[in-house]
């Protein structure tokens, strides 16, 4: 099916758009001041999840935001061959073996952030092409231990499948590890406390780089409600939906724009 071309956002929108993405870079920027030892800024992903097309090219267009994330990969798919093909794309849903290869053929995908399988990371390497940049994955670790989140265990879990990763799969590049701490830890670390998850995913990168023999690997951690706390623990990716776009939509309401 041919795509439709994306409308423009109004006037109104373009302005609450960049001044809500200017007002989370200030305090990324703050947070980034703050931490200790010093390390680079991370990156934003923005979001973009149940919003229109014509919100990314917004914020492409009139504020230079290339990373964007999304959750339903037919969602991604539609936005893809719609938007620029600079655009960078992170897929932080959760992730589903029969959708793997359909996410590995979009060429501008940035990164699988929720890897948290052998078998995931399999398809995913079987499906790239050898002509396309090698696709960057995260692992997944549910570093809160909740039945509701996806993700391997935290330590010898996240050590197997990053083994697999690097060893196995000559198409993917192991970026780094991803988690999406609790609510409840997140909030009782604005107390000043550090949050347990984000610790947790600091350990584990420690225990990965050692037992597989790599070095660097990122963490994506932090969303609108704890990326200052993300940062100040060592952040380098921060993924932040609704203090760029506002409330989401129930997702049953989502339609095609
Ligand atoms: C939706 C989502 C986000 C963004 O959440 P906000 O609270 O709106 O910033 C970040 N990461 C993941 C994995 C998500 O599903």
């Amino acid at each position: 099916m041919a795509s439709s071309p994306v409308a423009p956002a109004t006037p109104d929108r373009v302005q609450a758009l960049t001044s809500a993405l200017s007002s989370v870079t200030a305090r990324i920027a703050a947070a980034v001041a703050a931490r200790q030892p010093a390390l680079p800024p991370p990156r934003l992903v923005a979001v973009s999840k149940l919003k229109p097309a014509s919100d990314v090219l917004a914020l492409y267009a009139a504020a230079g935001q290339r990373h964007f994330g999304e959750n339903y990969v037919q969602e991604l798919v539609d936005k893809a061959v719609r938007l620029p093909s600079d655009i960078q794309w992170h897929f932080i849903g959760s992730l589903q073996s029969n959708k793997c290869a359909m996410l590995a053929s979009i060429p501008n995908l940035f990164a699988v952030e929720t890897v948290d399988a052998v078998k995931k990371a399999r398809k995913l390497n079987d499906a790239r092409s050898d002509e396309w940049d090698k696709l960057n994955v995260f692992i997944q670790v549910n570093t809160s231990g909740e039945q509701s989140k996806s993700g391997v265990a935290p330590g010898i879990e996240a050590v197997e499948v990053a083994r697999y990763i690097v060893g196995q799969c000559p198409r993917l590049n192991l970026l780094g590890l991803m988690t999406i701490g609790s609510i409840a830890r997140s909030r009782a670390a604005a107390d000043g406390d550090q949050n347990r998850d984000f610790a947790a995913l600091v350990e584990t990168k420690r225990l990965v780089e050692a037992e597989v023999g790599v070095d660097g690997l990122e963490l994506s951690m932090g969303m609108s409600d704890d990326f200052e706390d993300a940062i100040k623990q060592g952040s380098t990716n921060v993924r932040v939906g609704s203090n760029i776009f506002g409330a989401r939509p129930p997702k049953k309401q989502l339609t095609a724009s």
